[in-house]
């Protein structure tokens, strides 16, 4: 293959991380583990065989765990190194408790069919949600979770729940693994009142194109600047990737979206943001019946995201400075730090101007 490994470095760079999906066209490849862990009830079900036969033969250590939640014997001498090692190791299991964590604004319920993702994005929450646990769930009994699911819509009648299947991985990256999201994309079709969203940087989206979405999942593509992907989102595609993506999904019919998230001040970030317009307007090809979206998120950060995010990226771009910020109380009284008022206010107005300027026909679904 013309695989190739490419460091990337950041300006004050001390430590290199090598991202090895990336291949020298700009594409990058679906990813692969390097070690596949299986719970022993998950080989009762057909997904689970599957996979085990499938690393079976490509020679990919294959080992059993009591359970998901406790992983044992991810190799590495220092934390950093397990870490890394971590987000390259798979694990299969079973979803056992079938309650669906709320996830407003963007839906009413988070869809759990995977935790965990093989990117490095700097600022990502998962880093502190799941801790010590930061390999790669997948769950093998989707039917009970869409059951579940079905559940819950029929408790909200008349009115529409949605779900989003990406709160807890970027499950359009693991997707080549488990066919799950297409399931759901097909579930979700023949609910009257059920509607799914999702939101990727990942750019394999072909098995998904011919999903009978019915135009009940929204597809929706995180983006931003060239600075922020290539300083702070190491092992996810590249804006290119993830435009051509976009335009397959809209002559597939889908209702598109782009989350501009997270949104960061940095020198010369307004003109950064313009630009980001201007090239997707350049290239984005769509219809009405793709009922453009866009979400607004700007940067936050807890003080505990900042302390793992400061040993596990050391040297990142990322500037977390409470003395730059405003704290804003989230649910169950934790504190972000958000930009102060009159800066988070000058983002909104800018993107949003941006938004309107270049896609008049789209809608801001919020600024948060
Ligand atoms: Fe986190 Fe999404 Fe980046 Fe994966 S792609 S590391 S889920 S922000």
């Amino acid at each position: 293959s013309n695989s190739k490994t490419i460091i990337y470095n950041t300006q004050t760079c001390v430590t290199f991380i090598a991202i090895d999906e990336i291949v020298e066209d700009g594409n990058m490849k679906p990813f692969v583990p390097d070690m596949v862990f299986f719970e022993p009830d998950s080989l009762n079900y057909p997904l689970g065989e599957t996979l085990v036969e499938h690393y079976r033969k490509l020679n990919i250590p294959v080992r059993q765990t009591t359970s998901h939640n406790q992983v044992r014997g991810i190799p590495g001498d220092t934390a950093l190194q397990q870490y890394r090692n971590a987000k390259r190791t798979l694990v299969v299991g079973l979803k056992k408790s079938l309650k669906f964590e709320p996830s407003l604004p963007s839906a009413e319920y988070a869809l759990p069919l995977a935790t965990g993702c093989m990117a490095h994005c700097h600022y990502c929450y998962l880093q502190t949600t799941l801790g010590k646990k930061p390999y790669i769930r997948v769950y093998v009994n989707v039917d009970d979770i869409l059951k579940r699911a079905e559940q819950y819509i029929q408790e909200r009648e008349p009115e529409i729940t949605r779900f989003d299947a990406s709160c807890t991985s970027d499950i359009v990256g693991v997707e080549h693994i488990t066919g799950s999201l297409k399931r759901a994309i097909e579930f979700m079709g023949k609910q009257t009142n059920g509607r799914l969203r999702f939101v990727t940087k990942f750019e394999h989206v072909d098995s998904l194109l011919d999903a009978e979405h019915n135009g009940h999942t929204r597809f929706r593509f995180s983006i931003n600047t060239d600075y922020v992907i290539k300083y702070l989102e190491p092992g996810t595609s590249r804006m290119d990737g993830r435009m051509a993506a976009a335009n397959k999904v809209a002559a597939a019919g889908y209702p598109l979206g782009f989350i501009v998230a997270p949104i960061i001040r940095y020198d010369g970030w307004m003109n950064d943001y313009e630009t980001l317009f201007q090239k997707l307007k350049e290239r984005l090809r769509y219809k009405p019946e793709n009922d453009l979206t866009f979400e607004l998120i700007q940067h936050r950060y807890t003080m505990t995201a900042k302390k793992i995010i400061q040993e596990r990226y050391p040297n990142t771009q990322l500037r977390m400075e409470e003395s730059e910020r405003q704290k804003k109380y989230g649910r169950y009284g934790r504190v972000k730090y958000v930009y102060p008022k009159m800066q988070a206010q000058e983002i909104k107005d800018h993107i949003t101007g941006l938004v309107h300027d270049y896609f008049p026909d789209a809608r801001v679904e919020y600024f948060t």
